[in-house]
């Protein structure tokens, strides 16, 4: 079993075919509990012209799908992390070596992102609840996706950008890597609400160094109804 996963691990290093990753070599060698790529809610080319089909399936099978990987693998090293949620992994990820925040960290950011993304004219509007929060905090719905590109924009190498609930209010951040706020050690924690990708890999094919571009023409594809139920979720 374990040439079976270093030979899997090897696939996605040499960027294997689609193909090779529906396989899940990892099943069977690891326990029930192992984390697994969910599918992604809707085609690859469903997010045209703002993210390309290619830029989706290298995103999702490739990137992704590494990340769980090497979760399972980092978790399947590691005792104390063993039946453990990956919410609960995040919140003491500070214990842990750089492999499980990398990882625990990429699976968790890019779970809640295609979940965060619908085809133009399917994600809905903000919700009254949501828009109320937002003018309180922000002054304007534009006043928040200023700052919120800003944040994207700011973050120097790779990294995301987050609109939090923190409890008492919203609040724009940014992370560098796949650092999130639910880590035990993030500089602004919260209930993410909406989180956009800024690493290179999300936008790079399409949109090449103007991430400007790719963060302005996103808001055609965010998913407002999955936020709405987000933020209704974190101020229940
Ligand atoms: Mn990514």
């Amino acid at each position: 079993m374990r040439s079976l996963t270093i030979a899997f691990a090897s696939a996605l290093a040499l960027g294997g075919p689609a193909f090779v990753l529906a396989a899940a070599p990892t099943a069977s060698a690891q326990s029930a509990a192992a984390f697994e790529l969910a599918p992604l809610p809707y085609a690859a080319d469903a997010l045209e012209p703002v993210i390309d089909a290619e830029t989706m399936n290298i995103h999702y099978g490739r990137h992704h799908q590494g990340y769980v990987t090497n979760l399972n693998k980092a978790v399947s090293e590691t005792p104390a992390l063993q039946g453990k949620s990956l919410e609960a992994i995040l919140g003491e990820v500070s214990a842990h070596p750089a492999a499980v925040r990398n990882n625990a960290g990429g699976h968790y950011n890019h779970t809640l992102f295609w979940r965060l993304m619908a085809p133009q004219g399917a994600g809905g509007e903000p919700s009254d609840a949501l828009s109320a929060q937002i003018e309180k905090d922000f002054g304007s719905l534009d006043a928040f996706k200023e700052a919120f590109q800003a944040a994207g924009a700011q973050r120097f190498g790779s990294g995301w950008a987050w609109l939090v609930w923190t409890g008492d209010k919203l609040a724009v951040a940014s992370t560098p890597n796949q650092d999130n706020p639910l880590m035990d050690d993030a500089a602004q924690k919260g209930a993410p609400i909406i989180a956009n990708d800024v690493w290179e890999h999300a936008y790079y094919l399409k949109h090449q160094n103007n991430r400007g571009a790719y963060l302005s023409g996103w808001w055609s594809v965010l998913n407002w109804n999955e936020a709405n139920r987000l933020f209704a979720e974190a101020t229940r």
